[in-house]
């Protein structure tokens, strides 16, 4: 006989993560250095040297558990953000942050836009949650709205992302705060941020402020992390913002000692280092405006980003699963969203030589 396992198992589509540069190496045979990856949106820049430097002068620290208060990491990020200590929990990536809020609700349904982070649906059907989405692909607060009056008594999460991935389009934070006024104060509201620090830089008006955020919205949960700007996506550290009474709730479902002492280490002084933060976002700026006039140059439908990355939308007659299976072979790692039912390509803005080879490369093939 079969094992049987939880039911809830039955509709879950594993989570696809972006191929590694190992995996390139090993079925292709192409040399690592060659390899180039635009699939996950990390930083290409990799992070901040003083984080480097500090975490090997404390690698000492891996024999000991980590502080599981996290003073210091939540004092960085509360002096960041104009919040309180006690407005913070830290989290195995912002994903872990995203399950501890769906398991302290554990209720009915989520709404989510048409087109967004596959997690906040794994997640969900863990628990056995309705996963319910707007009828648009991308955020549309009209569509939100009414499919949460229609929904009401069912729905516990509101997800939005704030800049969206894998799209990149970004809400104005007045609409989603006349949004949030409209929601009832016993459903979540919860804002990722992955990559709000790309968004705000880009435009203002795009920027939610922690916390403005939870004092007028106290069912709201602001969610950032340190794998995208940041580049540590390799040391999983996230953290949410909420009101006390949201934080407390989580911290019943959080493990103890749910981060590494290296990655308390490297949270810790990468908030320290604004410039290399700064330099990241310009460059990111710069090289996102090569791929708009890339795609522009050579007709390709594309999303206007608010992010590190930009979503190509391929016509009919490319298909993306085709696209992205040559450029691996190329060595160029891209994300086909073939999976989100979008015949579309995400490919991160990676450094100035990275984005040379992908358009030279793209171009030779299907310019
Ligand atoms: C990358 C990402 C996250 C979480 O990343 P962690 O590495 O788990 O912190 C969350 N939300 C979105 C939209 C992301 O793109």
């Amino acid at each position: 006989m079969k094992m049987r396992f939880d039911k809830n198992l039955d509709h879950i589509k594993t989570y696809e993560a972006g191929k590694p540069i190992e995996l390139v190496v090993r079925e292709f045979g192409i040399a690592k250095k060659d390899v180039v990856k635009l699939a996950s949106n990390e930083n290409p820049f990799g992070c901040s040297k003083k984080v480097r430097k500090n975490i090997s002068k404390n690698l000492h620290k891996m024999s000991l558990y980590p502080d599981d208060s996290m003073f210091m990491l939540k004092a960085g990020l509360a002096k960041r953000f104009g919040v309180d200590e006690k407005n913070i929990i830290i989290g195995n990536g912002s994903d872990q942050v995203i399950e501890f809020a769906l398991r302290a609700k554990n209720q009915g349904a989520i709404l989510t836009a048409g087109i967004t982070f596959a997690m906040y649906e794994i997640y969900a059907k863990q628990l056995g949650l309705k996963v319910l989405k707007t009828p648009s692909k991308s955020h549309s607060l009209k569509d939100f709205a009414r499919m949460y009056e229609e929904h009401k008594e069912q729905i516990s999460v509101v997800f939005l992302c704030l800049p969206n991935n894998p799209l990149g389009e970004c809400l104005n934070a007045r609409d989603v705060y006349n949004f949030l006024k409209t929601i009832d104060k016993n459903t979540l509201v919860v804002i990722d941020g992955a990559y709000q620090e790309y968004a705000a830089f880009k435009d203002e008006a795009k920027q939610i402020k922690a916390d403005e955020l939870i004092k007028n919205f106290p069912n709201a949960l602001y969610l950032g992390t340190f794998s995208k700007a940041y580049g540590l996506g390799g040391m999983r550290l996230g953290y949410g913002i909420g009101d006390e009474s949201v934080i407390q709730a989580m911290y019943k479902l959080r493990p103890p000692f749910n981060i590494t002492s290296l990655s308390l280490q490297a949270g810790i002084v990468a908030l320290k280092d604004e410039k290399f933060i700064q330099k990241s976002l310009e460059k990111n700026a710069k090289e996102l405006k090569k791929y708009e006039k890339f795609a522009q140059d050579l007709g390709i439908k594309y999303i206007p980003s608010y992010t590190n990355f930009i979503t190509f939308l391929m016509p009919k007659e490319k298909k993306s699963t085709n696209i992205s299976d040559f450029l691996l072979k190329k060595g160029i790692i891209v994300r086909n969203l073939a999976s989100y039912g979008l015949n579309a390509i995400r490919i991160t803005v990676g450094t100035k030589q990275q984005n040379k080879r992908f358009f030279r490369v793209y171009k030779r093939a299907f310019g």
